[in-house]
């Protein structure tokens, strides 16, 4: 690995951090006791230092500046954070370094035991250089994306909800993609945003609702009894007519309003909050499900589980994946399915990744699990296969006895 840079205002623990590198046999290691020294040399060449350990509690600059510099800087090798203090002090840290674009590899708590070093070294070391999942290209226009629209270059891929007694499929989450011409799938963190904002927003669900309803109809009458969601913002919300809008497409496709779930993230500010109401109640009693999505992070809160009429509760993925290796999340992920389960709404887990999620969701009694454990947004016709591969694999992954279903 490229250097290894140990920030430190405490003489004792830079002495300590440098001596069980040199016992893991890690060359190529400088230590700092001034943070403004360490900026300039990272500064100066950001790719050469794979690794920054620096502590939280220094006097001149303390860690939170150092933090927000080497975001400035562009640092994109591993970072450490080297703490005297109690755990959530290093969780917001953490929080704070990914905030700034930093790629955090855990905090280390003083004295630093030496396997927990290894592991953030190992971790560093393996770590892959700046991945960009996504190239983010100049942000498109408003009239790009009304012209996407009109062509029908706005598609949907599906990701599958399983019930988590049974481990069958029970429903799918549509999630629009740009088949761009010149780009390729373009994804929606680059157009929802400005669709929102430039007035858009209602062509895009009327195109993302017609497409999953069109797919929802062939699996019906294909006999997987399946129902679909679709994200909807609440800038659709405000708008009166939107319930008969939904109630026409259905209506279009032949498909049951009880088969469709609309999930509503409150990403913008409630504008108008009586509109907002009175179209979630026209819809709920109009029979279609409703979900409050990203459930546990600000833009949804526990007024709008009193207030609003939600048939299923979204759990966020920032509180599902790894729960188990983090016992504040997990008392968050238990409280929540807690509310869920006496108010009586469906809980689907979002993001889970692993076995490990999968095994702890289950434990916990959630109703739905999503997730790249189970399968990636995929095209319609892809459901059915993917489905019969994840029967053969659903079999070892259900407890052995019986428990309940969704009803
Ligand atoms: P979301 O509603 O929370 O959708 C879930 C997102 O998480 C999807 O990203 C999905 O691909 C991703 N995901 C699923 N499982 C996992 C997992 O195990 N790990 C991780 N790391 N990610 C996972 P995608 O498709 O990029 O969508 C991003 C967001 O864009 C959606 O978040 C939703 O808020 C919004 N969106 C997507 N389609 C629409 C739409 O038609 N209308 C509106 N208004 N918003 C949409
Ligand atoms: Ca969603
Ligand atoms: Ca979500």
């Amino acid at each position: 690995m490229s250097q290894i840079f140990v920030i430190d205002d405490d003489h004792f623990s830079r002495r300590l951090l440098e001596r069980q590198l040199a016992v893991l046999k890690h060359d190529g290691v400088r230590s700092f006791a001034r943070a403004e020294e360490a900026l300039g040399v990272v500064a100066s060449d950001p790719g050469a230092v794979g690794l920054v350990l620096c502590g939280l509690e220094m006097d001149e600059m303390d860690g939170v500046a150092v933090l927000r510099q080497l975001g400035r800087i562009g640092f994109v090798g591993g970072l450490g954070l080297i703490t005297g203090g109690g755990e959530r002090v290093a969780r917001t840290a953490e929080e704070l370094a990914r905030a700034h674009g930093l790629q955090i590899l855990g905090a280390l708590h003083k004295p630093v035991p030496t396997s927990r070093l290894q592991q953030i070294v190992e971790r560093a070391r393996s770590m892959a250089r700046p991945k960009q999942r996504r190239p983010s290209g100049p942000a498109y226009t408003a009239a790009e994306i009304a012209r996407a629209i009109g062509c029908g270059e706005i598609t949907c891929h599906f990701q599958p909800k399983v019930d988590m007694a049974t481990a069958r499929m029970v429903g799918v989450e549509s999630l629009a993609r740009w088949q761009h011409p010149r780009d390729g799938m373009v994804y929606p963190d680059r157009f929802i945003s400005i669709a929102e904002e430039q007035g858009l927003i209602d062509d895009l669900t009327r195109a993302v609702l017609a497409a999953a309803l069109q797919a929802a109809r062939q699996w019906h009458r294909a006999g997987l009894a399946i129902h679909v969601a679709v994200n909807v913002s609440m800038d659709n919300l405000v708008r009166l007519d939107f319930a008969d809008l939904v109630a026409a497409e259905l209506e279009r496709w032949g498909v049951a309003p009880g088969r469709l779930v609309l999930e509503v993230t409150e990403s913008r500010l409630m504008t108008d909050r009586a509109a907002a109401l009175e179209t979630l109640t026209r819809l709920r009693l109009a029979h279609i499900g409703l979900a409050i999505d990203d459930f546990g992070t600000g833009h949804s809160s526990l007024s709008h589980l009193r207030d609003l009429p939600f048939t299923e509760l979204k759990l966020d993925r920032s509180f599902v994946h790894g729960a188990t290796r983090d016992p504040v999340q997990q008392a968050i992920l238990e409280a929540s399915l807690g509310v869920s389960a006496r108010i009586g709404l469906l809980t689907v887990a979002e993001g889970v990744e692993d076995l490990e999620d999968w095994q702890a969701m289950q434990a916990s009694h959630c109703d739905m699990a999503q997730g790249y454990f189970i399968a990636r947004p995929m095209p319609a016709p892809a459901l059915a296969d993917w489905n019969r591969a994840w029967q053969a694999r659903a079999c070892e992954l259900t407890p052995p006895a019986p428990s309940r279903s969704l009803g």
